[in-house]
């Protein structure tokens, strides 16, 4: 046990059952969270049901690790991130993904049992498929777009917090050890001092119809998401050295001007 696992080290990931290929995302953040202990024996190993039977079953080494995000990498937080990345591809219809909801509450609402998700699944590529059904949505799309919509959609692009991570870009190797170090290297001393919630839309209160709720939940569920980022905003960042110059800082332009940027490179 080292000192750095006193530190909260948030985190995304991505991993996969090697046996079934099936994905799983999720991310960590609670006071304590460390990459280091992520899937490993009386470590941290998802609070997913499915996950962890899987588990019981062929073992902790039937998993691996394919895609692992600090939370400066995010450029978010990682809830945030990891939400964005499930509600933008859909993932909780996704035959091949353990996650069996978006982190929105309609959603984890429903029962995905196996046979629904493959009906939606279906449905889903079905209308893909049919051609009439892509000519007339793409002609749609043209349709709507008017050089002013063009416009707005480049403002909402620019204004975007956190990048975009689609599913193309999940490697089929996995983290190697060596990546695991450095990002546990890069993150220690860090240190947040705030526990975030989680639960927030647990108070259920019918006094409202099912759409007023739905509306309310959406509603909820974009104020818990700004307030997480506008959270990771104020956090303070973590003073990093440069190996280079030996210049030390928390800005962005220590990412800028240093490391592998660093003018000391230059002159040598
Ligand atoms: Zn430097």
């Amino acid at each position: 046990m080292t000192s750095r696992h006193i530190y909260t080290v948030p985190y995304f990931y991505i991993i996969q059952h090697i046996p079934s290929r099936k994905l799983y995302a999720g991310s960590k953040w609670i006071k304590g969270s460390h990459p280091d202990t992520f899937m490993t024996t009386g470590g941290y190993t998802t609070s997913s049901k499915d996950v962890n039977s899987l588990i019981e079953k062929d073992g902790l080494d039937s998993f691996q690790i394919l895609i692992l995000l600090t939370e400066e990498e995010c450029k978010c937080h990682v809830y945030v991130f990891e939400t964005q990345f499930l509600t933008e591809n859909n993932i909780c219809i996704r035959n091949n993904w353990l996650n069996k909801h978006n982190n929105t509450r309609p959603c984890a609402a429903v029962d995905f049992t196996p046979e629904l998700r493959k009906l939606l699944s279906e449905k889903g590529k079905q209308r893909i498929k049919d051609p009439e059904y892509r000519t007339m949505i793409s002609e749609k799309t043209k349709e709507a777009m008017t050089p002013e919509r063009r416009k707005i959609m480049s403002e909402k692009a620019k204004t975007r917090t956190s990048p975009r991570f689609d599913l193309n870009s999940i490697p089929r190797t996995p983290v190697s050890k060596e990546t695991r170090e450095k990002i546990s290297k890069a993150n220690s001393g860090r240190k947040f001092t705030e526990e975030h919630k989680t639960n927030l839309w647990k108070s259920r209160n019918s006094k409202h119809s099912p759409e007023t709720i739905q509306k309310m939940k959406e509603g909820q569920r974009k104020y818990q998401l700004a307030r997480e980022q506008q959270k990771y905003n104020l956090m303070p960042k973590p003073v990093r050295i440069c190996p280079h110059c030996n210049l030390s800082g928390r800005g962005g332009n220590m990412t800028r001007f240093h490391f592998e940027k660093c003018k000391a490179l230059k002159n040598v």
